[in-house]
């Protein structure tokens, strides 16, 4: 039984109080006495007294009460009284209008279609919207991430002038940016802007470059900002740092760190995570460390982003540590929180740790493992050559295995040399997705291993006739402040000379020191000469040699591939540490590689 009868009473009690009061103040409207006792009103209860009340006095279609009855609805829960309130009204404009769309507006997503409806609505009985309007529509397009609707609101826009208004080009910036596909739009209007661009509008087009994975614009705007004077806010930093994140701009990064420190720009928990992330993926894990100790207050999701960050670096013990102390601090970790668990010990060796967490994910903390977490499964045992117990694995799941699931396992049969379970999947795999150009990538791999050469080129035929192309593979280097991208075989960059005369050198170098070039990650069957030259021009090695070349001696070098690294480039970038004595950090797509004198924090085991 509860008792919180106290709390009630008062608040029924202050009601009560200021019905009395208003009833009795001679001195004032019945009017101004309605609106003082909705000022009150804390319940739909009161909602109810105050509308017989109001049909009793006949007030009950007073336009002004009417409306400020309905923007009240919204935190009481009560929008269904909103609704018979609005269509009881005699009259109804555009300020009635928007009252009840930016109720439903702050409803969130489910309730934003029912703003649309009233719009439609409004244009329909021939109110015309003001400039008040289009914030909340927009904002509502946005959640709904309606392109189409929100090209139509723009015509209203358009046609009624508001173009020129600051805060309806804002919004229209921003919900462009929320859509798919509506990026240029987005550019589009903010470059029109008539007025000088304030801050929030920026920060829109920011956040809506990085939501569409164009996380170089989004660096360039944020450029451009600083050039124009305008001083970014604590929602811009997080956009922009969650770019660095993207890229791997560590430098840039660094320098959003230390840019919060001098405009003091608030340390919320949402920037600090932020940072965490950003310098995680950028390769710096000692960075991620110091801000997530620096913390005064953390998160689940700071905890999160450290233990992941801390896999994602081979420090599986570490990141198992600090999973520990999470506990201890009472912090309830999510099924978010045992991905990174699971990574670690996956990237770590840890089988038996891995198991043991699996299990207490569900038994201690009722959390149902999804598809993502037994993909963690998988890998663990993939990666540590248990390539039948992840079979087994799979078998038993309770739920449909996904291809993901089926890639990790047939990246496991090639390493691990079970080559025939390999070649199963993956002609599986090509049934199910005959359209993703890994599948065939890996079957092809799996043939050149074998060497099958004629089956080998089978796959390539199959991948011209359905017209597939190969996912280029590229590498990203920041440099001075600016990113290089880099793709295999790559002529078009400024200093294309010298950086092939610098490969060729870095290949006799390479060789001298006993590297030998590992011929069966190339795709196509060519003799061995060729082969070696198409591995050669990998996009790693490019970003490397130009590195070599531009950046003092005994500096670390840091790219980013965008697929996981070949084993050939693997070999050639540890050869590369120990030759040319340089600290070299690659992310590809699934993990960090520090390589230092010839060896590779993942122990080769990736
Ligand atoms: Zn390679
Ligand atoms: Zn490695």
């Amino acid at each position: 039984m509860r008792f919180d009868v106290p709390a009630r009473l008062s608040r029924n009690h202050l009601f009560t109080l200021r019905w009395v009061f208003c009833h009795h103040s001679l001195n004032r409207s019945g009017e101004q006495r309605c609106l003082a006792l909705l000022e009150s009103c804390t319940t739909p209860t009161h909602i109810h007294q105050l509308l017989s009340h109001l049909t009793k006095t006949g007030l009950s279609s007073n336009l002004l009460i009417i409306t400020k009855l309905i923007s009240i609805c919204p935190q009481l829960n009560a929008m269904e009284i909103a609704e018979s309130m609005f269509f009881q009204s005699p009259i109804r404009d555009a300020f009635l209008y928007n009252t009840i769309m930016r109720g439903y507006a702050q409803l969130g997503d489910p309730h934003k279609q029912k703003s649309i409806h009233f719009f439609s609505l409004m244009i329909k009985e021939g109110v015309t919207p003001n400039k008040f309007t289009f914030p909340f529509i927009l904002k509502a397009c946005a959640g709904l991430l309606d392109i189409n609707l929100g090209l139509q609101i723009h015509g209203f826009v358009f046609k009624l002038g508001f173009y020129q208004d600051e805060f309806v080009g804002n919004t229209l910036v921003h919900m462009y940016g929320c859509c798919n596909g509506g990026i240029d739009y987005a550019c589009k209007v903010f470059d029109e802007m008539p007025h000088r661009r304030n801050p929030v509008c920026w920060s829109a087009l920011i956040g809506g470059y990085v939501r569409n994975g164009c996380s170089s614009n989004a660096i360039e705007l944020f450029r451009r900002m600083q050039v124009d004077g305008i001083p970014p806010d604590g929602i811009t930093i997080v956009s922009v740092l969650s770019a660095c994140a993207d890229l791997g701009a560590l430098e840039l990064g660094k320098w959003i760190d230390m840019y919060i420190e001098r405009c003091s720009i608030p340390r919320t928990i949402p920037l600090c995570n932020s940072l965490i992330d950003m310098f995680a993926k950028c390769g710096s894990i000692e960075d991620a460390r110091r801000i997530f100790d620096g913390m005064p207050e953390r998160t689940v999701v700071s905890w999160t982003a450290i233990i992941d960050g801390l896999a994602m670096h081979s420090h599986g013990g570490e990141a198992l540590e600090l999973f520990l102390e999470m506990r201890r601090s009472k912090i309830q970790p999510d099924d978010v929180t045992f991905i990174g668990v699971l990574s670690a010990c996956s990237h770590a060796g840890l089988v038996e740790d891995g198991c043991r967490y699996f299990d207490s994910m569900v038994d201690d903390y009722g959390i149902t493992p999804k598809i993502e977490h037994y993909g963690c499964m998988v890998d663990l045992f993939s990666r540590a050559g248990l390539v039948e117990k992840a079979f087994q694995f799979v078998r038993t799941m309770p739920i449909e295995p996904n291809t993901i699931i089926w890639r990790s396992l047939l990246s496991a049969c090639k390493i691990h040399g079970k080559l025939k379970i390999g070649e199963q999947i993956s002609k599986w795999l090509i049934k199910f997705e005959p359209n993703r150009c890994s599948n065939y990538v890996l079957l092809s791999n799996i043939y050149g291993s074998m060497s099958q050469w004629s089956d080998k080129a089978k796959v390539r035929e199959m991948m011209n006739k359905q017209g597939i192309k190969k996912t280029p593979g590229c590498t990203l280097i920041e440099l001075n402040n600016s990113i290089h991208e880099f793709v295999a075989g790559d002529k078009s960059h400024p200093e294309s000379r010298e950086i092939y005369k610098m490969l060729d050198e870095m290949g006799k170098k390479l060789k001298m020191a006993g590297y030998i070039p590992r011929t069966t990650n190339v795709l196509l069957d060519i003799d061995e000469e060729d082969k070696e030259d198409a591995l050669h021009q990998h996009s790693e090695k490019l970003a490397i040699a130009f590195a070599l070349l531009k950046t003092p001696r005994g500096t670390t070098i840091r790219i980013v591939k965008n697929l996981r690294v070949c084993d050939d480039c693997h070999n050639a970038t540890r050869f590369i540490s120990k030759v040319y004595y340089r600290e070299i950090i690659v992310r590809d797509r699934n993990r960090f590689h520090r390589f230092w004198r010839g060896s590779c924090s993942c122990n080769d085991y990736w």
